[in-house]
């Protein structure tokens, strides 16, 4: 008899152990769903290329750091751009129409799974020097015949596109719908993305040039491929960096020595040695917030592994092809 009461509580004792187990794995599984899909689901962005607007290999270069480049099929890379992904609405953007546009729609297709269309809903551009929007000859009647992919630019910009031969072309043909924005105006791009033009100082020849704020559900961006010196940025970089968790800034040239022969007062980049110093007294976590991109092909961290390693160990980040940020 005592053998019974004492199985009956032992059953008792277990089936509230298993009741409770239930309860917690039913409450638990109803906490964290949204919240696994919601990270599923953020925005993010893919950098498509990291070279500047000449590319790497770079034209007439004999020298080591293009030699690389030409004797390996996975050294080189394309010139800087990045595509941004909002997976709730299924559709990405385009920051800027590089030369290299045609294998970097390739490679976004290919790293997503063909999970998006061809074509990105929109293509952002900086400004009008060649590594950042000659691209769009691509969307014309000699090439795609792409029809009124839209085209977000600046004032100047958009007109430098319509009355300049063969972009006005794109523009009468209706290849390109231009959107024209506005500097410090975002624009809405989904419920969970919007991108704020930011000017930037730099030679502005034929355009005036921008940057991009990107602020989505997930992580905000800074995208800064071209200034000419941060001094001349009344933003200030440590300002924006405290905005962003993600910061792709222009890291043309790491350091005087690399251009032996050049003036450094005519160079309209500021060196990676300058941006560290200028950030030497930031804490790590504003540090790590830094991706380097638009690197010349003299500039080391292209394939030196000693250069690469320095720049992480003082905490701030390199750019990648391909990689997810
Ligand atoms: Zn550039
Ligand atoms: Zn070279």
């Amino acid at each position: 008899m005592k053998s019974i009461i004492e199985h009956i509580r032992l059953l008792n004792c277990t089936w509230k152990q298993i009741f409770f187990s239930y309860f917690l794995l039913i409450a638990g599984s109803i906490a964290w769903t949204p919240i696994f899909s919601q990270q599923e689901l953020a925005p993010e962005i893919i950098l498509l290329g990291i070279a500047q607007d000449g590319g790497y290999p770079h034209i007439g270069c004999e020298r080591m750091c293009c030699n690389l480049a030409h004797d390996s099929d996975t050294a080189s890379t394309f010139v800087v751009s990045i595509a941004l992904i909002d997976p709730k609405v299924k559709k990405w953007w385009l920051f800027e129409a590089t030369p290299d546009m045609t294998e970097q729609l390739q490679l976004f297709k290919e790293l997503t799974d063909g999970k998006y269309p061809y074509l990105p809903a929109g293509i952002f551009i900086t400004h009008a020097h060649m590594g950042h929007y000659t691209g769009l000859m691509e969307l014309g009647r000699e090439a795609l015949g792409a029809k009124g992919v839209h085209v977000h630019v600046l004032p100047i910009m958009a007109d430098y596109l319509s009355s300049n031969g063969p972009w006005s072309q794109l523009v009468q043909l209706k290849n390109i719908s231009l959107i024209e924005e506005k500097f410090d105006s975002a624009a809405v791009l989904s419920a969970s993305i919007k991108v704020i033009p930011i000017q930037v100082p730099h030679r502005d020849e034929f355009s005036e040039t921008s940057g991009y704020k990107i602020i989505t559900s997930g992580l905000n961006y800074l995208f800064v491929p071209d200034i000419d010196k941060w001094s001349k940025w009344n933003r200030g970089l440590a300002n924006e960096l405290n905005d962003v968790d993600v910061a792709f800034i222009d890291g043309t040239f790491l350091s005087i020595t690399e251009l032996p022969f050049r003036n450094i007062n005519t160079i309209p980049h500021p060196l990676i040695s300058e941006t560290m110093e200028l950030l030497e007294n930031e804490a790590d976590s504003i540090k790590n917030r830094v991706v380097f991109i638009h690197f010349n092909h003299t500039n080391k961290l292209m394939w030196d592994r000693i250069s690469q390693e320095e720049l992480l160990e003082r905490g701030y980040r390199l750019g990648k092809q391909g990689n997810r940020y």
